[in-house]
């Protein structure tokens, strides 16, 4: 008999009674939804805004695409689940290392439990590195757009996806990445109904088109089509983002940077510091490994006092907290954050090295994220909800929670 109630991670979820689709759109700033409604180029969100619930909330800082998405996914923060970033400094194995690998990841998903409790689940992710993590100890369906056409019913619970969703496997540098994310999940939806589906796209067109531009309305318009036809299909939508988006260029086009390592080398000395920029991540080509956080290892507590001092007079840092404090504020794991962590303001980036930055790839002026400016994003339902208490802080790993324990 399948339970009332599956709790994870301190948290419970009702049973669900009709499906639920739980969209992460990547890099989702929320003037993108509302540039879409206004020029008319989305009009199933706009009756969604209208006549489910339109909300917004905070996403974890870092504002980075992994910790996010674990989030939503386990619907906790990272101190519970680990993940705070793309990439960090492994203190054990001195080593930098990617954190995509699950045995980074410390807690359970709450997809993972509906689907041990008998919940048919699928995961459709438009990038495969978040694939393994998403789909942790995951019985069911899951998959990356990317690796559409390498998937196997063993490692993937699914064949022939290509097939299926009838769109040929997109480059990793397009907006049919994620299209191919939603006409996937149309297609699971219309031939296996799963009680349970993730579906996260990429930012790709976010990092390079502002809200209200032609690519952007493009891109929002064609997920809006997908949406109505889920909507159609009788589920319940919650749609949030990993972080919203910010322009990180100056009126020239020329991106704003500070690059954190090279100051550091220069006040203390060659590598005494080591900054950390948990962005990196294998596909750097759209923001050049910039955003907007960065944590840095020093040598002793007595350095690490003395340079946040130093870091937080640099123009652009809008702050700069010790491992302690930006633990406890932003809810991260102590023991994979360096002594500092520094986040520029709106407009601005960290970087490392001018050196270690190729930004000849950006074809475009950078837009890019990672603080707090890119902190809220929306948090919207295709069915009204009841019983959020008012003054409530949401945040976008209460999602799950949205969708099963609150609308209508
Ligand atoms: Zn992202």
């Amino acid at each position: 008999m399948r339970p009332e109630i599956i709790e994870v991670n301190a948290r419970s979820y009702r049973w669900m009674h009709r499906p639920v689709v739980v969209v992460c759109v990547d890099g989702c700033e929320p003037a993108y939804l509302h540039a879409a409604v206004r020029d008319g180029v989305a009009p199933y969100l706009a009756r969604m805004m209208e006549t489910g619930a339109n909300l917004l909330a905070d996403c974890v800082v870092p504002s980075f695409t992994n910790p996010n998405n674990l989030s939503i996914v386990t619907g906790a923060p990272p101190s519970v689940h680990g993940i705070c970033g793309n990439y960090f400094f492994d203190r054990e194995s001195g080593e930098e290392v990617m954190m995509n690998d699950p045995k980074y990841l410390r807690a359970g998903t709450v997809l993972a439990a509906f689907a041990d409790a008998g919940a048919a689940v699928a995961v459709v992710t438009a990038k495969d590195k978040l694939r393994k993590l998403l789909g942790h100890r995951m019985k069911g369906i899951c998959f990356s757009s990317e690796k559409a056409d390498q998937v196997t019913l063993a490692e993937n619970g699914i064949e022939g996806v290509v097939d299926l969703v009838g769109m040929p496997v997109p480059s990793v540098y397009s907006a049919e990445l994620s299209e191919f994310v939603f006409a996937a999940g149309v297609k699971l939806m219309q031939t296996r109904r799963p009680d349970l589906m993730y579906l996260s796209t990429t930012d790709y067109v976010q990092h390079k088109a502002a809200p209200g531009s032609p690519a952007a309305n493009a891109f929002y318009a064609m997920m809006d089509r997908y949406l109505a036809q889920l909507d159609e299909l009788g589920a319940t939508i919650v749609l949030t983002a990993d972080h919203g988006m910010n322009d990180k260029h100056d009126e020239q086009g020329k991106p704003n940077v500070i690059y954190l390592q090279d100051l550091l080398d220069e006040w203390y000395g060659a590598a005494k510091a080591r900054v950390i920029l948990p962005i990196t991540d294998p596909y750097v080509v759209h923001h050049g490994a910039l955003g907007s956080f960065a944590t840095v290892y020093a040598p002793d507590d007595a350095a690490a006092a003395q340079w946040i001092e130093r870091v937080r007079e640099i123009p652009g840092v809008q702050a700069a907290l010790t491992r302690d404090e930006a633990a406890r504020r932003f809810e991260l794991p102590p023991d994979r954050i360096g002594d500092l962590v520094v986040l520029g303001e709106r407009s601005t980036v960290i970087g490392t090295s001018a050196s270690r930055h190729d930004l000849s790839a950006l074809e475009v002026p950078l837009r890019s994220h990672g603080g707090l400016s890119e902190q809220q994003v929306p948090l919207i339902c295709n069915r009204p909800v009841k019983g959020i208490a008012s003054g409530r802080r949401l945040r976008n790993f209460d999602a799950l929670d949205l969708a099963l324990n609150h609308a209508q």
